[in-house]
């Protein structure tokens, strides 16, 4: 959104950055731009004003973020502040910032027993793909999380294969395939997954050509 800034702030921090990096690398500073220097430190060291600056800010205008309320307060705040401390040709000039408004939250844990919950967003996160899916596929959320099944048959954690005794012809292919040599039997005797073994790849139901593999 389109929201007035500020750039004195920055300006001021690169008078500080040129003044470090005449000192660091160019010719020796005159006297008096040294002079200068030290009375600055020594008044920023002695004096509050630049606590007094950031407590003025905090206080008067609060919560500040970008392209909020708060935020058009904030540099309202700043103008009169340089304004009062004597800057000439003060000015907000117009900028584009990212805008965040906070939504509705709720949230309840379903399983082992309900439970409300309090939430609160995090500034900038996008949570309409898990609000989405919560709203359109609920009986997914409840049968992995209360059922502990995959209706997709795809989250490995809920997924089992196993092989038919009735429709097994004992043609070996799957046990040639699978990458962990959890499939055992012998050649047209029925053949069996070991459990333990299983990495759930999928390969013996992709290689089974009679349907003897399931997965559930
Ligand atoms: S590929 Fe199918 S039929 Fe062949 S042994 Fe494996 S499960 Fe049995
Ligand atoms: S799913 Fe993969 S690891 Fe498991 S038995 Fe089949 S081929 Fe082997």
């Amino acid at each position: 959104m389109k929201n007035p800034g500020l750039v004195f702030w920055a300006a001021l921090t690169g008078v500080a950055a040129l003044a470090l990096s005449l000192s660091a690398a160019g010719p020796e500073p005159s006297a008096d731009f040294r002079a200068t220097v030290e009375r600055l430190v020594r008044a920023a060291r002695e004096t509050n004003g630049a606590y007094d600056t950031i407590r003025g800010l905090t206080d008067s205008v609060g919560p500040r973020l970008s392209g909020s309320p708060g935020d058009a307060r904030a540099v309202a705040w700043a103008e009169a502040a340089l304004k009062r401390l004597g800057f000439k040709n003060v000015r907000a000039e117009i900028v584009t910032v990212p805008h965040w408004e906070r939504g509705e939250e709720s949230g309840e844990i379903v399983s082992p027993a309900p439970f409300r919950l309090s939430l609160c967003a995090l500034g900038g996160s996008a949570p309409n793909p898990v609000l989405s899916t919560l709203r359109y596929f609920p009986e997914e959320y409840h049968a992995h999380v209360v059922e502990h099944r995959c209706p997709a048959k795809v989250c490995k954690g809920l997924i089992k294969f196993s092989i038919l005794a009735d429709k097994c012809t004992g043609c070996m292919a799957c046990a040639k395939k699978c990458p962990t040599k959890a499939i055992s039997g012998e050649k047209k005797k029925v053949h069996v997954i070991d459990q333990a073994g299983c990495i759930k790849c999928g390969a013996c139901l992709d290689t089974c050509k009679f349907s003897a593999v399931e997965v559930k």
